[in-house]
């Protein structure tokens, strides 16, 4: 069996082509930088992730609620924001290899690399001492372990110094001191670090009218925001609620070599909670809670996961973590947990000169609320769900599959309804069942090849249950049920099959687990 450690992205990237989930966007043109296309599987797949996240959230919280707001939004929004000023990642050019980085990115790498040292002294000494190996003692005595750490503190405070202060020049420093090179050539030829504005920006009107510039929107909380006095008046939302999106989002990122983790067209999963001043902390770690449980009931291994706390917080930030996710190149941001004050609020006061405050009954006052948000990738989530999911087994018999075990819920299409062989009056029988099924489930139905074969090819898009309609089913309206994780099969009547089916391909069976 193999593990996401021994899975790359490029394995991934090619089955996920080969089966219809994800493409180069206008591939025939050789494809667009870091832009994809979701294909026949990967649509339904996406709609299913999407279905579980806007149920756990608006169904399933009667105080929260959703809406959609445009993409296009007033350019003043983003002033507001502070995405006009501050929303720069610092770049930097190789200048043997010609490749372009993120300084930040490079650093933050160099410190991952560190911290694999760290884990590999402790490795070592476990093994040495055995049973009376002391984990916590070892890592506060032991010299050269404490020499790593306080050398990775050394790094982020002044990482931290650096990008706080927009001292492009800090980090150049870090990158020389630490002599980090570039990973793809090695070379340690750099250009000095350069601030780049993420926002892709385009014209509204005719040039003639006098165009305003405006942005296609990076994120989709500020359409939350600038309609939060709207959704709570209208839908007389009492403190605390919570306004939900899912939406695309922009970002003209500098690098984009890994696949769909990081796009320039993404979509976004997004909740604003909005809270009585005072009360932020305790939502924000109520939100964590809620955040790893819907995570961990999706069923791709809590191992998988782990939080990462912010020591660097954005300014407007007064607690944040990433829930990290572990990818085929490592653990990475899968999602984003943070208490943003009342910034984006009083911000989008000041600049459009309109009152946003909460008249709170109880305690007969007005208040500008704080807010706690969740955010997560909607992309960043498929490509969890395919690395971990993507399977390259050895079967008894010595062949191997490939095997997509998306669960169940997820999985794109729920039933293939498969005649053993297309003569005899199977594929009418079988077209019979299909026909019952399609109402409630995504089926699909295939009689070329052999049944192996279709079997295989079910297995690779991640289809949980396969029905075969023999010569057996003629006489007794009984079908044999295939199970994808497993390959058991088991005979069950046709009149049984929505039932013993439904139950597991169920969305509720992830749902029922977050109550
Ligand atoms: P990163 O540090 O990886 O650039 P971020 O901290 O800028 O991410 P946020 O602004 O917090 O990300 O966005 C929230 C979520 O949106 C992220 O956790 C991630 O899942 C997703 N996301 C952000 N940028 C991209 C992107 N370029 N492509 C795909 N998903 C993205």
């Amino acid at each position: 069996m193999s593990d996401i450690a021994d899975i790359t992205l490029k394995e991934i990237t090619s089955h996920a082509k080969e089966y219809g989930f994800i493409f180069p966007s206008s591939e025939i043109y050789d494809g667009l930088g870091a832009v994809y296309d979701y294909g026949q599987n990967g649509v339904q797949l996406k709609n299913n992730l999407r279905e579980y996240w806007w149920k756990a959230m608006v169904r399933l919280n009667e105080n929260i609620v959703g809406i959609d707001a445009a993409i296009f939004m007033h350019p003043t929004t983003w002033k507001a924001s502070g995405h006009v000023d501050a929303f720069n990642d610092p770049l930097i050019d190789n200048k043997d290899s010609k490749k372009r980085y993120r300084a930040d990115n490079l650093i933050e790498d160099h410190i991952a690399k560190i911290e694999g040292k760290i884990e590999k002294e402790l490795t070592k000494a476990a093994k040495r001492f055995g049973e009376s190996f002391d984990r916590d003692m070892y890592l506060e005595t032991n010299p050269r372990v404490k020499g790593y750490r306080d050398k990775i503190d050394a790094i982020n405070q002044k990482m931290k110094v650096s990008m706080d202060s927009g001292d492009l020049g800090g980090l150049k420093e870090i990158i020389e001191e630490e002599k980090i090179a570039d990973p793809i050539s090695g070379s340690r030829n750099w250009t000095d670090v350069r601030q780049f504005n993420l926002m892709f920006k385009t014209e509204m009107g005719s040039l003639a009218e006098g165009a305003n510039d405006i942005y296609l929107r990076p994120e989709t909380a500020q359409g939350i925001f600038v309609n939060y006095l709207n959704v709570q008046k209208t839908g007389r939302m009492k403190i605390p609620f919570g306004i939900a999106q899912v939406g695309k989002a922009f970002r003209n990122e500098i690098i984009a070599r890994q696949f769909i983790f990081r796009m320039r067209e993404f979509e976004q999963m997004e909740m604003q909670f909005f809270v009585k001043p005072g009360e932020e902390m305790e939502w924000y770690h109520h939100w964590k809670e809620k955040r790893i449980q819907w995570h961990n009931a999706l069923g791709l291994g809590h191992d998988n996961y782990r939080f990462h706390d912010h020591l660097n917080m954005a300014h407007y930030a007064n607690a944040a973590c990433d829930i990290e996710f572990q990818f085929p190149m490592g653990f990475k941001e899968l999602e984003g947990i943070h208490s943003r004050t009342d910034f984006d609020l009083k911000a989008h006061e000041e600049h459009s000169g309109k009152k946003l405050q909460y008249f709170d009954n109880q305690e007969d006052r007005s208040y500008v609320p704080y807010v706690v948000e969740t955010s997560i990738g909607l992309d960043r989530l498929f490509l969890a769900v395919l690395s971990s999911c993507y399977k390259n087994e050895t079967l008894e018999d010595g062949s191997s599959r490939a095997v997509l075990k998306i669960p169940p819920a997820m999985a794109p299409i729920k039933i293939a309804v498969l005649p053993l062989v297309a003569k005899d009056g199977l594929p009418e029988k079988a077209r019979k069942i299909l026909e019952e099924l399609r109402f409630d489930f995504e089926c699909t139905y295939e009689e070329k090849d052999s049944i192996g074969k279709r079997y295989r090819r079910q297995d690779a898009i991640g289809t949980p249950f396969s029905v075969t309609v023999d010569h057996q089913t003629l006489e007794d309206n009984t079908v044999t049920v295939r199970d994808r994780d497993t390959m058991e099969q088991i005979r069950i009547s046709t009149e049984e099959l929505s039932e013993v089916v439904g139950k597991k391909v169920s969305i509720n069976t992830l749902l029922h687990q977050l109550s």
